[in-house]
């Protein structure tokens, strides 16, 4: 078995950020501690940048993009240099898993098997999609010819979360270096390791200097600068829907740039009455909330349940729940490690015991366990009005919910205001459609959690999203202007 311990003890970490092709400190020379949330140890000293930087961030990938060595390539060529980005990362998996199990707390296995083999193949994907995708010419007499075409849209900020920090660093710069742009990316203070890393490779790939800029520092130091500022086109942002909320004042005070905004979720399976075989679909539900802790957007966190199925499945998700795995990060048996942060810790605390002051019921979990852990919670009697229904808690908590009838259930998954994923459990194909049409989300999975794949466009209804959608082609609308290109043949 590998010994994951003795890889973390031998690895180096970055400590730079690159702009303009160079890996360089902040301007300040200041850093900040990033830590494992496992042990609390400082892994590294990472560069605070501030304003000085991002203006030399902004700068560096204007003049880039603006001398077409990335932007004026044919997308063939493009998609070479992506591809050999994509080979480095798979061929580099146990390093960056390492890393950033260790500074995210995610399982090791988790990142193994699924963060970083899914951040290369969404570089893949994207690069491979690129020179496969045709304009338009719109209908006209004879004597005309209106092209519509997509041209990159320019400097594009990636403002990201620390949840999947190598997988939504990903879902941003694949599609939008693929569609010609230059990019600077700010991941979150939590997780800046893997991000860094990932500069390195691309510079080795052939990612030209200038292309992809990485800067690391703290959100009103960084994030802030990069939305106000006046010479960038689009910031594309995941994360809470308070911070992502801001980046639309900071386009309306400045520039006017494009926002596309992957925000915040309370999502909600629901068990209609003719479902079958609630031990499965309790099986299902556990992973749905309480892989990589809870800490997932798409994360179903509520549960609405028709009467006839409620104790069933409470008692199910309960064996679920305290069969879980927790413990050691790098223990590749572990399927929770820690929640990222003493601070997120006291909020998801927070918001248990106001669901338990409210009078909902604890079944199973429902306190922390050693250092950051928070043991699987199943809440039941959950209604409403209460706040654990409402908000999210981003842990790995489930609030059960029954519902007296089918359409209830619909109306009560559909009553948040967010709108991310939801997961549907039927056998009746009209309901299926019914339902999956009538609940307001981005995706809705039947009989399955689901968040799609690669493929799929990814993104919120209400406030979860805003300006566009992640993943499938319908990413690169977010990082490309619509052109319209008339010309008059008798001219
Ligand atoms: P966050 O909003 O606290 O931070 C996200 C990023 O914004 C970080 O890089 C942070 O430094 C930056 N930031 C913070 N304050 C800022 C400010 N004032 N101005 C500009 N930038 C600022 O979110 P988080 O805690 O890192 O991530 C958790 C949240 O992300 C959850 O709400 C979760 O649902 C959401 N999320 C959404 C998706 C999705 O695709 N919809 C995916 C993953 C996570």
């Amino acid at each position: 078995m590998t010994d994951y311990r003795a890889i973390a003890a031998s690895l180096t970490f970055p400590k730079k950020v690159l702009i303009g092709g160079v890996f360089q400190d902040a301007a300040s020379g200041e850093t900040f501690e990033t830590t494992d949330p496992a042990t609390g140890k400082v892994l590294a000293k990472v560069p605070a940048c501030g304003p000085e930087d991002v203006e030399a961030a902004v700068a560096s990938a204007r003049k880039a993009f603006e001398s077409g060595v990335w932007s004026g390539l044919h997308p063939t060529a493009r998609k070479a240099i992506l591809l050999k980005l994509a080979d480095l990362i798979d061929e580099n998996t146990t390093e960056l898993a390492v890393m950033e199990a260790l500074d995210a707390g995610k399982p090791i296995t988790d990142c193994v098997e699924i963060d970083i083999p899914e951040t290369a193949n969404c570089i893949r994907w994207h690069a491979e999609a690129q020179d496969k995708l045709y304009d338009q010419i719109a209908p006209s007499a004879p004597d005309a010819v209106g092209l519509i075409v997509r041209e990159p849209i320019g400097v594009v900020a990636a403002v990201l979360p620390w949840n999947f920090p190598l997988m939504m660093m990903a879902w941003k710069i694949g599609p939008a270096l693929a569609t010609g742009n230059s990019v600077i990316v700010k991941p979150a203070e939590q997780t800046s390791l893997t991000a860094l890393r990932l500069g390195e490779l691309a510079l080795e790939a052939g990612v030209p200097p200038g292309v992809l800029n990485i800067i690391t520092g703290m959100g009103p130091d960084v994030g802030e600068p990069l939305g106000r500022h006046m010479d960038v086109d689009a910031v594309t942002f995941t994360g809470s829907t308070d911070v992502g909320k801001r980046f639309l004042i900071y386009s309306a005070e400045s520039n006017a740039k494009e926002v596309c905004l992957e925000m915040g979720g309370k999502s909600a399976a629901v068990v209609l009455e003719d479902a079958t075989d609630i031990p499965r679909i309790a099986e299902i539900q556990a992973g749905a909330i309480f892989w990589n802790m809870g800490e997932n957007c798409t994360a179903n966190s509520r549960i609405i349940v028709h009467h006839k199925h409620y104790d069933a499945l409470i008692a199910e998700l309960a064996k679920q729940a305290v069969t879980w795995v927790v413990g050691d990060p790098l223990d590749p048996a572990t399927q929770n490690g820690p929640l990222v942060s003493s601070e997120h810790m006291a909020k998801v605390s927070g918001l248990v015991e106001t669901g338990k002051k409210q009078g909902a019921r604890v079944v199973c979990g429902g306190e922390a366990g050693e250092g950051l852990i928070y043991k699987p919670t199943v809440f039941a009697e959950v209604t409403r009005d209460m706040v654990i229904f409402q908000e999210e808690i981003f842990g790995p908590v489930v609030a059960v919910t029954k519902a007296d009838s089918d359409e209830q259930a619909i109306e009560l998954a559909n009553d948040s205001s967010y709108g991310l994923d939801a997961t549907l459990y039927t056998r009746d194909i009209a309901k299926a459609h019914k339902y999956a049409r009538a609940l307001k989300a981005g995706t809705v999975g039947v009989n399955a959690y689901s968040e799609g794949e690669i493929s799929t466009p990814f993104g919120g209804f209400k406030s979860s999203g805003f300006g566009g959608r992640d993943n499938g082609v319908h990413a690169h609308e977010q990082y490309t202007e619509l052109k319209t290109i008339w010309i008059d043949l008798n001219g």
